[in-house]
């Protein structure tokens, strides 16, 4: 069996549609089927990792080490599947194909056109990610808005495979708003009629429709729907505000999502087995303990670019049943401003990723500030770097110690260029991406944690800790946690005089699952938990 489900949205961008692709998925898979999740992205980038956080969120890793959208992350902690490169797509990636194919004669004495030969890569690359997963049923969803010139290839795509396979192959779900005029409090189905009016123009008619919708949709607004974009009635699907993403799959189900898509895919109605996720919802809004953890980060005013970490921490305080409190501190507030104001708050704190010198000062104060207060403190890659400086500069002596990718005069490098990053040049997915094995030291907190000696996690950096600096390290006390399976590449530090002081030069966040939680975060969490802080102890 191979069947596709195509996700694709209308009205206005950020309407949540990586929530309905990937509950979908968790829908399907919680029926007992093999299920796999595609992202198109239609802009030109290869892949994600020459942009911008702030204009596109975080780049989330794939184990193969490809650099994605924030969305295949999304899949990934919805569904508990692992995904790859196979699973993400971009216009860039497409013509880059087809073109190569072009210069080595693969169509020769053909001229190449966007209908059939992008769109017939396109249709390759939807079979490919579904056949990588050996799934039966494939969500694909459709980044953008219909209307964009640049998606018009992958909808032409879709379009066609729609064509070519059994009528109960294919399903497509539209995804829109319907806004509300507060003045004469009606709900608006005109922006949904227009989008799905250019969605057929294109030649797709959509078999549901999942309104996003402010207010509880009445039965005579839905009937309009179905009636305007001729969809059967039941196939009209209130998606309402929430409290998290996590609510989705449950209320979309709820509202009959899971029947209408079975009912077109000609499989029998069954129920998803949500018992574990409802369990989990449920600690999230009823916790009374509150842990503060503070991110200090350079893009706090842009929560996307930290979501994998936002999430992980959230499944760990589901794991732990208390109620999350992130508070966004900017690192350059804390240069500014200095660490004690700011994080006198926190029971914990966390360093994440991040490229360039902006706000390292501060994230480099916040590190002492935790050490020397024995604040848990976890440092994630760029984190576990500035820990060590911090540590360089504090402990052992080193005024200037810093990192070479902030200053390349400084005496001290304890944060180095990997040796096989010294002669790249081209930036384009060239950093140590994807999963590499740490071999954890006995009696670490690392150790303990994962409860195995060895461990692959997520990779996405240029530079390492400095072997020259090892022994100086650890002669101060710094304990050396893991490595890579050689010995020679530091994956992880750890203070072992400190309650809880962990920096690890891979990304945890990208592996934590909202059923399977990272033990790190766990172990992290609790130790939030007990730190002392008195606001541990208060649920207000
Ligand atoms: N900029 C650092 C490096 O390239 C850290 C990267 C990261 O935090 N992902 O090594």
């Amino acid at each position: 069996m191979q069947k596709f489900i195509f996700v694709t949205g209308g009205v206005l961008s950020g309407l949540g549609k990586g929530v309905v692709a990937a509950s979908i998925g968790l829908l399907f898979k919680q029926q007992g089927y093999r299920v796999s999740l595609q992202k198109i992205d239609p802009y030109v980038n290869v892949d994600a990792g020459t942009m911008n956080p702030y204009e596109h969120g975080e780049v989330f890793v794939t184990h193969d080490g490809k650099e994605t959208d924030l969305d295949v992350g999304r899949y990934e902690r919805f569904v508990n599947v692992e995904l790859s490169a196979a699973h993400y797509m971009t216009t860039g990636q497409v013509y880059w194909n087809v073109i190569r194919q072009e210069r080595t004669g693969a169509f020769l004495g053909k001229t190449v056109q966007v209908i059939p030969h992008i769109t017939d890569e396109i249709k390759t690359r939807i079979r490919k990610a579904l056949e990588a997963s050996q799934a039966e049923i494939g969500v694909v969803e459709i980044g953008g808005t219909v209307g964009d010139i640049e998606s018009l290839p992958f909808l032409e795509a879709v379009r066609q495979m729609k064509d070519e396979l059994p009528g109960e192959d294919t399903f497509f779900v539209h995804l829109t708003l319907l806004p509300h005029l507060s003045t004469s409090d009606e709900i608006k189905t005109k922006p949904t009629q227009h989008s799905v009016k250019e969605l057929r123009g294109i030649g797709i008619q959509p078999d549901a429709i999942v309104a996003r919708t402010e207010l509880p949709l009445p039965a005579s607004v839905k009937q309009k729907i179905a009636l305007f974009c001729d969809v059967p009635k039941d196939n009209v699907i209130e998606d309402p505000d929430l409290p998290s993403s996590y609510h989705a799959p449950i209320k979309l189900h709820e509202n009959g999502l899971t029947r209408c898509i079975a009912l077109g895919l000609g499989l029998p109605v069954r129920e998803p087995d949500l018992a574990e996720w409802t369990r989990r919802v449920g600690v999230m809004s009823s916790a009374q303990e509150k842990v503060r953890i503070g991110i200090v980060g350079k893009y706090v005013e842009l929560k996307d670019s930290y979501i994998s970490i936002r999430e992980s921490l959230t499944h760990a305080a589901i794991a732990e049943g208390v109620d999350l409190a992130i508070e966004w501190i900017s690192s350059e507030d804390i240069a500014r401003a200095g660490a004690d104001g700011l994080l006198a708050r926190v029971d914990g704190l966390l360093i994440p990723g991040g490229f360039g010198d902006r706000g390292i000062e501060g994230k480099i104060q916040a590190a002492r500030y935790a050490r020397e207060k024995k604040i848990p403190c976890f440092g994630l890659c760029l984190g576990l770097q500035c820990m060590a400086i911090e540590y360089a500069r504090n402990v052992l002596g080193l005024a200037r110690a810093n990192s070479h990718e902030f200053d390349l005069d400084t005496p001290d490098p304890v944060i180095a260029l990997l040796e096989e990053q010294v002669r790249v040049v081209r930036k384009g997915g060239t950093m140590r991406l994807g999963a590499y094995e740490a071999a954890l030291a006995p009696g670490t907190i690392s150790r303990t944690s994962y409860g195995a000696p060895a461990v692959a996690e997520r990779h996405r950096h240029r530079y390492e800790f400095n072997p020259a600096y090892r022994e100086r390290f650890e002669k101060a006390g710094m304990k050396i946690a893991g490595t890579s399976p050689d010995g020679t590449l530091v994956e992880i530090l750890e203070l072992p005089s400190h309650p809880w002081f962990v920096g690890v030069q891979f990304h945890p966040e990208f592996t934590s699952r909202f059923l399977a939680p990272h033990p790190l975060f766990c172990s992290f969490v609790h130790a939030c938990r007990s730190s002392g802080s008195p606001s541990s102890f208060s649920s207000s």
